[in-house]
């Protein structure tokens, strides 16, 4: 018997890691997974180093670990079973879209069995997401609070603490001018991570590797500063509770620039590898609010939305609507991603800073991600499965299971299978929520001529163009009569102006 531990698995408190102490432990690390996409350097070493340091964690805990380094994953299986003919391996659940099948198969092929059990990398099972969710299109607010029913958190006597079940609209205040938000914390890499960094450059960074074009994207990283293990996650889970959680709902919308992490959490590396739980995550921030009064409702309330709420949700959305999902495609957007995304060559300071943030670190926050980089896409038209494929290439904590209900259905509103109406918004909405146009090439309050923000002729031309479709979404009617309220020549500007920012697009000029 051996306990198989996959790369986004890495803990030791639950599980058959957990349970099963004295087994053999079986890691596979396979090349091959690094070299689907041109994932940022950023990205491989986390999953590399976070996976070697889980080996020697439980090697210096007198556990017996086979990890096996290999071109193919199947290179791995064919190792193990050539040392243990016939054995029965045991793992979590895997999350990603037919990779139960996929294992069984590779381990039956070889000869072996493998049992999967309960992935308690996550608060809700598929039943009880199925029960409470129903059939698509699938609601957020309605899982989230029957999830806060059933943990108990933030809840007193049956009823939602502070009295409301979401303070939202506390959740949206502009910092002032000389905002500072409190530094990240950094994390210097060890011997360990300093090597698996030098191999993923030499090992990776090569384009021809890929097959991907050379975009020169990942050229000039800032240096890696993730946690790699588990006392560093809980190091940044403590460094957010005491520095950032308080601040972070009143600021959870705002963009700053050249502020890429405002207050968020930076936790989804950690909890996305399996180096934090969320049951964990979430106790430590309400005990933070026990013991601070710094610690308002709404930075409460907003936080373990996003993590019992949101990461909960988008886990089970995708496994209700795989593999559908990643092709979907009901707006018919194909045109390709402007250069800009790998380059960050623009004269919009918006979409120029948080591609920077990419590019330096393999991270934006949610606003960034949402309301600049989904939403500039969405706008002028880009195929979603295309975003997508650069999403999980850029940024650190992009799995397949997240990153894919989040880009194609919340950024690109490819499938409503949960968004009731697309995430669309004007250089207004961005003018609101962040510092970035005072100090842009691009004049927000116009829409046509050569200095106009591209978001507005492209914010109109996608209503314009996307009528049919969007036009009877109740939720559409009071965009609409603005629509509504341009004549014809404004209309015929709007989509000239419109074709112009997209020639620019692909000529990279924005
Ligand atoms: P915070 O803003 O501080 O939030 C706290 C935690 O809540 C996060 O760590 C995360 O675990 C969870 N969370 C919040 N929102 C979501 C959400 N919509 N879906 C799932 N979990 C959520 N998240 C990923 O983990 N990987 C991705 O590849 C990813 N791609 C995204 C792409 C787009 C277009 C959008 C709009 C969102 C994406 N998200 C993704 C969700 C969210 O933006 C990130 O989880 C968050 O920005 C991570 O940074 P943080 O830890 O500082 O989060």
């Amino acid at each position: 018997m051996t306990v198989l531990v996959l790369g986004d698995q890495l803990c030791r408190e639950v599980g058959p890691v957990a349970r099963r102490p004295d087994e053999r432990v079986l890691m596979i690390e396979a090349t091959e997974f690094g070299r689907r996409l041109p994932y940022h350097p950023h990205k491989l070493t986390l999953v590399f180093s976070a996976m070697r340091h889980f080996r020697d964690a439980l090697r210096a805990d007198g556990r017996t670990v086979e990890y096996r380094q290999v071109e193919r994953f199947a290179d791995g299986f064919d190792d193990h079973f050539d040392g243990h003919p016939g054995d029965d391996l045991v793992a979590m659940r895997p999350v990603g879209d037919g990779a139960t099948r996929r294992l069984r198969n590779l381990v039956g092929e070889r000869g072996g069995t493998l049992e999967f059990v309960r992935d308690e990398r996550f608060l809700s099972d598929p039943a009880t997401f199925d029960e409470i969710a129903g059939a698509p299109p699938f609601r957020h607010e309605g899982f989230y609070r029957a999830m806060r029913r059933r943990t108990g958190y933030l809840m007193t006597d049956g009823e939602p603490l502070g009295g409301e079940w979401n303070y939202d609209d506390e959740n949206r205040d502009t910092p002032p001018a000389d905002y500072d938000p409190p530094d990240p914390p950094r994390f210097e890499p060890d011997e360990l991570t300093r090597s698996v960094r030098e191999w993923v450059d030499d090992a990776f960074m090569a384009s021809e590797e890929t097959g991907w074009p050379d975009t020169g994207a990942w050229a000039d990283p800032s240096p890696f500063a993730w946690p790699v293990t588990r006392e560093g996650a809980l190091t940044a889970l403590e460094d957010f509770v005491t520095h950032r959680l308080p601040e972070f709902g009143p600021y959870q919308d705002a963009m700053v620039a050249e502020e890429p992490t405002m207050n968020h959490a930076l936790l989804s590396p950690a909890l996305n590898l399996g180096l934090l739980r969320p049951g964990e995550v979430i106790e430590r921030a309400i005990a933070a609010g026990r013991e601070d009064d710094a610690v308002p409702i709404n930075s409460l309330e907003g936080f373990v939305r996003q993590v019992l709420g949101w990461r909960e949700f988008v886990r089970h959305v995708y496994r209700r609507t795989m593999p559908d999902l990643a092709s979907a495609n009901q707006l018919g957007a194909d045109r390709d991603l402007p250069g800009a995304y790998w380059t960050g060559d623009t004269g919009m300071r918006c979409l120029r800073d948080a591609v920077e943030g990419v590019r330096r670190r393999g991270y934006a926050h949610h606003i960034e991600r949402l309301m600049v980089l989904s939403n500039f896409a969405l706008l002028y038209g880009v195929d979603p499965a295309q975003l997508n494929e650069w999403f999980h290439a850029g940024f650190v904590d992009a799995f397949h299971w997240v990153t894919t209900p989040n880009v194609i259905e919340m950024g690109s509103f490819g499938a409503g299978v949960f968004a009731s109406k697309p995430y669309a918004a004007s250089a207004n909405y961005v003018d609101r929520m962040s510092d970035f146009c005072g100090d842009c090439r691009y004049d927000h309050r116009e829409t046509t001529g050569e200095d106009a923000c591209p978001f507005n002729a492209l914010y109109w031309d996608f209503l314009d163009r996307n009528e049919d479709r969007l036009r009877p979404n109740g939720r559409m009617g009071l965009v609409y009569s603005h629509l509504d309220d341009k004549d014809a020549d404004e209309l015929a500007a709007i989509r000239e102006r419109a074709r112009e920012v997209r020639r620019r697009g692909r000529e990279g000029e924005l």
